[in-house]
């Protein structure tokens, strides 16, 4: 496995790469759900690259960038084990060199739900992913479901660019308690951590509500935040069903596919997560098609 700092070693270390190649962006304190990306780029691509970079630019200033995890020895020791071909990992002045000043800025679907609570956020996001993608010229990118919002961003970023690859959605990985698998998990207190299932038993529980017959995006609503109230250390900031190409918020019965997502703040901590409904969608191949259209 090949590690590189440089556009230059970059752009030469992928010269060298035969046949088609799968990319995963990361920000590095790597988990098992980054892992599902590698395995997923591994099975459908002759070279995967991982790139680690926490991107100054998606973070607020209010926001945690000074103390996200960082675990870059531990990052490569694992990519290595997983078969990552080559890794990028650059320095915020590589990707943002002095007098950078071009942005890639998607402006309908960044309005909502993160986008809102994030201002700024999808700008950075898309713009790190498109330097990514002119450097890496990647066949596949491969991006995780919990993220939901930025598929659809880099979906409709990549159409709107003409960038010709594949965008993959893989499911979301979870603890054994439901807990989607997250590097800003490690913020949790013991007691909060103990608490946070609730995100998931949430949407869970709307999702076993649709697939007994309910179709009214409301009453999915209010079914996470019945959940979600009954923990009194967990702060509801959103709940969504939006519909999964638009992320139109939805007020009237519908047959399409849902995006049921949330937001919660459990003490300083801010955790997303999201289910597509009917549930029989959280699998590779119906992401991909049905998250962004
Ligand atoms: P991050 O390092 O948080 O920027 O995440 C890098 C990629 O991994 C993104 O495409 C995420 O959506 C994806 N990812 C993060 N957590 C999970 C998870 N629990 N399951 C699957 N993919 C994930």
């Amino acid at each position: 496995m090949k590690v590189v700092e440089t556009v230059a070693e970059l752009r030469a270390a992928r010269a060298q790469l035969s046949g088609t190649v799968g990319l995963v962006p990361t920000m590095g304190a790597l988990h098992d759900g980054h892992l599902s990306l590698v395995r997923a780029a591994r099975e459908d691509h002759s070279a995967v690259i991982a790139t680690i970079f926490v991107n100054p630019a998606q973070f607020g200033p209010r926001e945690d960038l000074s103390k996200y995890p960082r675990t870059l020895a531990h990052d490569l020791q694992v990519l290595e084990k997983a078969g990552v071909d080559l890794v990028f990992t650059p320095s915020p002045d590589v990707i943002y060199p002095r007098g950078f000043q071009t942005w890639v800025d998607v402006t309908e679907v960044t309005q909502r739900l993160e986008g809102e609570a994030r201002p700024g956020h999808f700008r950075g996001v898309a713009t790190v992913v498109a330097k990514l993608f002119n450097l890496t010229q990647p066949d596949g990118a491969y991006f995780g479901q919990k993220d939901a919002q930025q598929v659809v961003v880099i979906k409709r970023m990549a159409r709107d660019l003409n960038f010709p690859l594949d965008i993959v959605v893989c499911p979301t990985l979870r603890e054994p308690d439901g807990l989607a698998m997250s590097s800003r998990n490690v913020y949790l207190t013991a007691e909060q951590r103990a608490v946070a299932g609730v995100l998931y038993r949430g949407l869970n529980a709307a999702g076993q509500l649709y697939a007994s017959g309910e179709r009214n995006p409301e009453r999915l609503r209010q079914q996470v935040l019945r959940t979600l109230r009954g923990e009194a250390l967990v702060g509801p900031e959103y709940v969504s069903a939006a519909d999964a190409v638009t992320l139109e918020e939805l007020h009237t019965i519908s047959l399409d596919p849902l995006l049921l997502s949330a937001a919660v703040q459990i003490g300083s901590t801010r955790l997303i997560d999201n289910l597509v409904l009917p549930l029989e969608l959280n699998n590779r191949a119906d992401l991909s098609r049905v998250m962004g259209g």
